[in-house]
């Protein structure tokens, strides 16, 4: 079936008890035994299992063409759940321009428990092989990255972990599966921050982590969603629900506006540089081309100047709002230097932009008015 019929059906039947056509949003903490104590419609208790957390799960295995999918209360919450299935003396190979939770989680917290993290660039096929060395277990990527926008081969990044005997982890939330399948290309597992486009609306927080196939690594991080209560609450659960109705017609407009606003920027004197993968002149824009439909709807450029010049735009702005986070139908732009702290790879003269589905004509507007 096709993404715009997965992201309304995916998951979800009409209920049985009432003829609803949405999903009723289910709250209740604790389900009924049977007679002789069994639970024959399958649910226990609200941490364990709810059926709108199960919808959920359903719905974006199949988007992703995946086997299961665990659901978090966060993006973070579902990285972590991954990270900790880890053992001591494992080590987990980084692309160097992941998410800068992620990368912070691995520096601040995982080395106590002896598991040594190393930041590569993944596009350095020489350095990749040499970093996945035994006892490598893991190859954590995220393509196109944040903020920089830089595209990784992922079947090229599946070649080298599975070489080495590790699991290829592929974030996708930049993305969406109607813009790329990670799967497809190799990766073990993909890691969603729900918050963004998946549920879409800048409303919900939450995560999600989709396997390729049955097994213990899939196994331990099933486990730690209930024994550590890393549990999607249902209101977020059914809310994502309601937001990836529409995931595939959003993500069209993401991508054309995306493309439109990355053009007038090429072209604008006061802009240095942007970061778009849809643009010839991205260095990734091959790559891109042959693992993604249509780029995406997130971008980043420097401005001529630096952090002075970046917050003078941002001051006058009209209509895209200064405010981290992307994904939602909200255009929103950040200087992310500012934001990421002493670990950041962003240059002072860069903002990223989550471009929204706004008209295309409003935002490159308040773009150029801010510009001058
Ligand atoms: C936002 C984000 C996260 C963190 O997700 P939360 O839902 O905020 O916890 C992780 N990775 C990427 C790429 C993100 O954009």
């Amino acid at each position: 079936m096709h993404d715009e019929t997965l992201g309304v059906h995916a998951g979800r039947d009409v209920d049985p008890a009432t003829g609803a056509i949405t999903i009723p949003l289910h709250l209740s903490t604790t389900f009924e035994r049977d007679a002789d104590g069994g639970y024959s419609r399958g649910y226990v208790y609200g941490r364990e299992g709810n059926p709108v957390r199960a919808a959920l799960e359903r719905c974006i295995t199949e988007l992703e063409g995946g086997y299961e999918t665990v659901a978090f209360p966060s993006g973070m919450a579902a990285a972590f759940a991954v990270l900790q299935s880890l053992r001591p003396g494992d080590r987990i190979v980084v692309a160097r321009d992941t998410y800068f939770g992620v990368r912070e989680l691995l520096i601040d917290y995982f080395p106590q428990w002896g598991i040594d993290a190393a930041f590569v660039d993944a596009n350095d096929a020489g350095a990749l092989r040499e970093a996945c060395t035994p006892p490598t277990r893991m190859l954590w990527i995220e393509t196109p990255s944040n903020p920089l926008l830089e595209v990784i081969d992922i079947e090229a990044a599946a070649a080298v972990a599975h070489r080495a005997g590790a699991l290829l982890v592929c974030e996708n939330t930049f993305t969406s599966p109607v813009v790329q399948r990670p799967f497809r290309h190799g990766a073990d597992a993909v890691v969603h921050s729900v918050t963004k486009y998946l549920s879409g609306h800048s409303d919900v927080l939450a995560g999600a982590v989709v396997f390729k196939e049955a097994g213990e690594f899939k196994r331990r991080v099933r486990a730690f969603q209930s024994n550590a209560g890393s549990t999607i609450d249902p209101f977020s659960a059914w809310l994502t629900l309601r937001g990836v109705q529409t995931l595939a017609i959003r993500m069209r407009a993401h991508c054309n506006n995306a493309l439109a606003v990355a053009r007038f920027l090429e072209s604008h004197p006061a802009v240095t540089r942007v970061h778009y993968p849809g643009l010839e002149s991205h260095p990734g824009h091959a790559v891109a081309k042959k693992q993604m439909r249509g780029f995406g709807g997130m971008l980043s450029f420097e401005l001529r100047g630096g952090r002075a010049e970046a917050f003078a735009m941002l001051a006058n702005l009209k209509l895209v709002a200064r405010a981290t986070s992307l994904g939602g139908t909200h255009s929103l732009i950040e200087h992310r230097a500012s934001i990421e702290g002493p670990h950041t790879r962003a240059p002072e003269s860069l903002v990223r932009l989550s471009v929204g589905i706004e008209h295309p004509d409003d935002i490159i507007a308040d773009l150029k008015g801010a510009l001058e």
